[in-house]
Parts: structure tokens; sequence; C-alpha cells
């Protein structure tokens, strides 16, 4: 039995699953892979495409990662491999998508073993998308492999889940992430930040690794909280007008969609707050954002835990909010209403 991980970080029990799958001749029609954002499902869903149609493995359930299979993958060429997928992240996965994959779907593979067909994000399906979807779950073609990929089952409509085999991908261990980054060359440092910031989801930390500007975003996205927090209602509505001015602006020059911008700064936020919670319940707990404690500890000061932990509540709800496609500018306008004013700093 093969055990490599796939390049994998983390998951090994995925990968073990699936190359068994594989390796006995046992492939199901469809697979649902869900975990959070950046936690790995993409990959691992490219990895089991490989290791399906690979023509040079000396293992039955691994993959070579040089054959013209395996190279054709990897670049999102292959004539067998069908990508669908909402057109931003946060937008809509449309039935016209499902209708033109299920075309495709019904020839027999042009080159590969199995065609296979990669859904992304199909909790951002709408419900006729979702519905259509399914007469293929139901009826599966013989030389079809579906593989859907959603942040968690439940976020899906229930005949869907009931008719995959289901992979749960979890947090992937801090260590793990630390060792991969410093493998790929990062300084020990700003690994140790990245994996703790990166709470689980390698994707994530590489992410930041490979794009120093996000670092820097991160950076000015916790200067305007702790800068909001000493500021009035008046301030604080002036500086969402300029923030959602600016990226709107933005996306007219292909910037990424406002939503996305606002997710980013709550991400960081909510993981800034969930410090600050952990800190004053917890004095012992782990910390995430290890380079800003002193502005944690200000939040620890000025706040009394119950409140911290309400505030991180609201925080966290925006971001659902944000994610259900809510208004971005209202969301960021209540998110300040609900800011205490604190002095000390
Ligand atoms: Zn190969």
């Amino acid at each position: 039995m093969v055990l490599m991980n796939w390049e994998l970080i983390g998951h090994e029990w995925a990968v073990n699953l699936l190359s068994r799958h594989i390796a006995s001749d046992q492939v199901r029609h469809a697979y649902l892979i869900t975990g959070p954002d950046g936690v790995g499902k993409r990959t691992l869903a490219m990895r089991f495409a490989q290791a399906v149609n690979c023509t040079d493995s000396k293992n039955a359930g691994d993959f070579c990662g040089q054959c013209r299979a395996c190279q054709f993958i990897q670049r999102k060429q292959f004539p067998d491999l069908h990508l669908v997928e909402a057109e931003d992240v946060g937008g809509i996965l449309k039935v016209e998508q499902i209708r033109e994959l299920q075309h495709q779907l019904a020839l027999s593979p042009y080159e590969g073993k199995k065609r296979v067909a990669l859904l992304l994000r199909f909790h951002e399906a709408n419900d006729n998308a979702a519905n259509a979807l399914l007469k293929t779950l139901e009826e599966p073609a013989p030389k079809v492999i579906m593989l859907l990929t959603a942040q968690s089952k439940e976020t899906l409509l229930p005949t869907i889940p009931s008719r995959c085999e289901i992979l749960q991908l979890r947090d992937v261990s801090r260590d793990q992430i630390e060792e991969a980054l410093v493998e790929r060359g990062e300084g020990h440092e700003k690994a140790a930040l990245l994996a703790r910031l990166a709470a689980g989801r390698p994707g994530w930390a590489f992410r930041y690794a490979s794009n120093p500007e996000l670092l820097d975003e991160r950076t000015e996205h916790l200067e305007d909280l702790i800068n909001l927090l000493k500021t009035d209602r008046l301030e604080r509505f002036k500086h969402v007008e300029r923030l959602t001015r600016d990226w709107e602006r933005e996306r007219k020059r292909g910037g990424e969609h406002p939503r996305l911008r606002a997710l980013g700064a709550l991400e960081h936020w909510v993981s800034l707050w969930r410090d600050a919670m952990m800190l004053a319940y917890d004095a012992t707990a782990e910390q995430r954002n290890i380079d800003r404690t002193q502005d944690i500890q200000v939040l620890v000061r000025a706040l009394p835990p119950e409140q911290i932990s309400e505030i991180l509540g609201k925080f966290e709800q925006s971001k659902r909010d944000l994610q259900k496609n809510a208004n971005v500018r209202l969301v960021m306008e209540t998110l300040m209403l609900d800011l205490p004013r604190i002095s000390e700093g």
C-alpha cells in the first residue's frame, strides 16, 4: 500500500482512504469534501483526480506527477477535468453551469481513465443548480467522478450530501504548517507567526507567505481597528465611507470584489478579538497574533471579558452576513455602531 501523502499538508487519513479506493477499484461516483477555506479541499480533490488518471504511477492509488495526465491536471488543462465554480468567491454557481457540465459528462472520457467533475464551493450553488445536479448524482455515468467541495454539509441542500461519500477535513496542526513553511524557505519567525494566524489552514498560510502585501494589509486593518476604537461614531462612519469607496474604485480597475475586501478585514479583526477573548479568560491560552500582544492587552485592560466575547460574536456574525451576500457598507456600518469607545492606548 502506498502511503506517501500526495504532497499534502495534513489529512493523511483522507489520502489513505482515497488511494485505497483507487487501488481496490472501489472509487465512488461522488465525494463531498468539506472544511474551512484554505484547509486543503481543492488540493486534495486535484491530487485525487491525478491519482485516478495517472498512467505512470509505481503503486496503484498514487500518482507520478510527471505523466501527461498528471501535468495537465495540475495545470487545469486536462480535457477530462471539468472545473465548475461561481464566477467570484462569494458569488453564485448557476444552473446553466450545471447543464453545460451535464452535456460534457454525457460523453465518454476523451483520453483519461475517468472524467472528473470538480465543483468548487458548492455552498455557492443556488437551489436550481443544486437540484439540477441531483439528477447526475442519482444516475451516475459509468466513467464519471463528481468531486464537490463546500464549507460544511449543513450549507447544502440535504439531498446533496446524502448522495456523496463525505470527507470532512479538520484543521491541520500548527506544527505541521510551521514545518511546511520552513521547508519552503520561510524564516523561522515569519513561519511561526503565519502558522499561528493560519488557524489550521495550510492554504491560508501559503497564500500569505507568497503574497507579502497580504501581511501589510493585515497590519493596516489591525491599526485601523485600534484607531477606530478611540474615535466617535461620526469618524467611524466616515471611515467606512472612505473604505467602501476605495474598494469600489479598485474593483472597477480589476481588483477584488468589495465583499472579499471586507471579509479580509473582518478575518483579521475576528482573529484579534478572539485572542483578546482567550487572554481575558485564560492567560495561558495560545495566542495567534503574537506580533500584536500590546494591542491585545489594551483591549483586555479596557473591556470586561463578557463584552469582548459579545463583540467577537458580532464580528463573526458580520462575517457570516457578508458570506450570505449582505450589503457591504451596511454590514460595516452596523459593526461600527456596536464598537465600544475606549480611551486607553
Ligand atoms: Zn502520472
